[in-house]
């Protein structure tokens, strides 16, 4: 009989915190870490028993020589609210090493949602009318535990769901004091039932009309649950300043964590804003828990919408509910095959989705190295081509930013993707491979780990992710998932 059910021996340690690789073993059993041990130890003691490491039995041994053994990543912006339940093996994720997803950024979350009516953007992006079916959190929280996936969650609740419930569906204007009251009881009722905070939407309809005020009275409810606050701001392009003004007064008066969204520099008149964005954070980041995620890619993704098309040098229009078989294709060319202007278009493929070619390397580059960005992939799983953010964001990030451009080290990249996210969005004992945490992990080979998915072609898994882990359990292996579902429904820690 195995005493302990998986020893990793000989690889790499880079443990999530950002400090320096080691050579260590690594023994998971059941949903943890137990032990880490330098390869050349004969004894060990686990538990305060002491064992001879000749002796140890296990259900299964991994020789990780050459590679590196990571925590699991995080993705801390994601839209998989739904593709957990429609691809539990989660390919798309455990192919890159992601081991947790936060849901619901942007403002719009499955879950609380009870309204019948007609939704705003971006509320379709997470998925047809029969998708929304939690009128609580809770609702969401079981539904996940009796269906887990691959890979484990943790819910925001969006803003704009308590908006459009809150104002029964007259959102284009400022809620009023009872409305407020209305938004501020359903979110005291999400952070009980386990959502990790709120997030926001505020550059599309269902939330642009809503005033600073209006999310400072709800950032407050936070407050009292030691909640994050997210937010995709009102302005990524023009008024890029502006917004990351407002989004340090919302942090500042409500006293709450406060994330920005895939920080970017949206339109080419905008282009080198993220000198100024960052010194803005930078500074605030003295008084005030301030961070940021961001992708690496220029180009963004998200619905067909007019008010998006006109900063940006391409637009890609990937799918349309109204016209079923449409290709992939630039926007100017089916205004051309339509014979009409590219605003007429989007009336004619509305609900639709796009990718947006708008932003500079050097603004991109400038926000991934970024002291405290954390990595998130704004994938957008309903998309039926998507942008190739939502198969390669994290293994890019190690083989490009990292090996080739040497951007920052290996053990910074990880960072950015495993401990400091745990750490900011209050994941307890995950995110880094230490002794009691849980056994999220990646095995990794640094030579060659490379995204290759594209805009052509974006369903293409990534090379160099070799064994994913987790709580414990194998989830992807040679490119296979192991069709094992142990993912948890995380809640929020305790912050002091
Ligand atoms: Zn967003």
């Amino acid at each position: 009989m195995a005493d302990f059910d998986t020893l990793i021996s000989n690889g790499h340690i880079i443990d999530g915190t950002g400090e320096k690789r080691f050579l260590s073993n690594l023994i998971i059993h059941n949903d943890k870490i137990i032990s880490l041990f330098h390869p050349s130890k004969k004894k060990i003691s686990i538990r305060n028993k002491n064992y001879l490491i000749k002796d140890l039995k296990f259900k299964r041994e991994i020789d990780a020589q050459f590679h590196i053994v990571t925590p699991g990543f995080i993705d801390v912006h994601t839209h998989d609210d739904q593709n957990v339940f429609d691809d539990p093996t989660m390919s798309c994720k455990i192919s890159q090493g992601v081991t947790t997803c936060i849901v619901g950024n942007c403002g719009i979350s499955l879950a609380p949602f009870n309204f019948s009516g007609d939704v705003p953007a971006p509320i379709p992006l997470l998925g047809k009318k029969e998708v929304f079916k939690y009128a609580r959190v809770r609702d969401y929280r079981d539904n996940f535990i009796k269906n887990p996936s691959s890979i484990n969650v943790a819910l925001l609740t969006g803003h704009s769901m308590l908006r459009v419930q809150a104002m029964n569906g007259d959102y284009n204007r400022a809620a009023d004091e009872e409305e407020i009251k209305i938004m501020q009881d359903l979110l005291h009722k999400a952070m009980k039932d386990g959502s990790i905070g709120l997030s926001t939407g505020l550059a599309y309809p269902a939330a642009s009309s809503a005033p600073t005020d209006e999310i400072i009275e709800l950032a407050k409810v936070l407050k009292e649950y030691n909640g994050i606050f997210t937010t995709h701001m009102r302005n990524e392009g023009d008024n890029l300043i502006n917004s990351v003004k407002e989004t340090i007064k919302i942090g500042e008066v409500s006293g709450v964590r406060t994330v920005i969204s895939h920080h970017k520099c949206a339109g080419r008149t905008n282009w080198g804003k993220s000198k100024k964005s960052l010194k803005l954070i930078e500074n605030a980041k003295n008084n005030q828990h301030l961070d940021l995620d961001c992708y690496p890619y220029t180009a963004s993704s998200t619905m067909l919408l007019k008010e998006f098309i006109a900063r940006a040098d391409k637009v890609l229009v990937t799918w349309s509910d109204k016209v079923k078989d449409l290709k992939v294709n630039d926007i100017n060319n089916i205004a051309e095959e339509f014979n009409c202007s590219v605003n007429d278009v989007v009336d004619k493929l509305y609900p639709a989705g796009a990718i947006y070619f708008q932003m500079d390397d050097d603004d991109l580059n400038r926000i991934l190295k970024f002291n405290g960005s954390m990595i998130g992939s704004d994938g957008l799983p309903g998309d039926k081509h998507p942008h190739p953010r939502l198969w390669g964001t994290f293994p890019r990030v190690l083989g490009k930013y990292s090996r080739e451009m040497q951007l920052f080290s290996l053990e910074e990249a990880i960072f950015k993707m495993t401990g400091k996210s745990a750490a900011t969005f209050g994941l307890e004992k995950r995110g880094l491979i230490k002794e009691g945490y849980f056994a999220d992990i990646v095995i990794i080979d640094e030579r060659n780990v490379i995204d290759n998915a594209t805009y052509e072609k974006p369903l293409i898994p990534s090379s160099g992710i070799e064994q994913v882990f987790t709580n414990g359990q194998l989830v992807w292996k040679n490119l296979k998932a192991k069709l094992n579902f142990p993912g948890k429904f995380l809640e929020g820690k305790k912050f002091n």
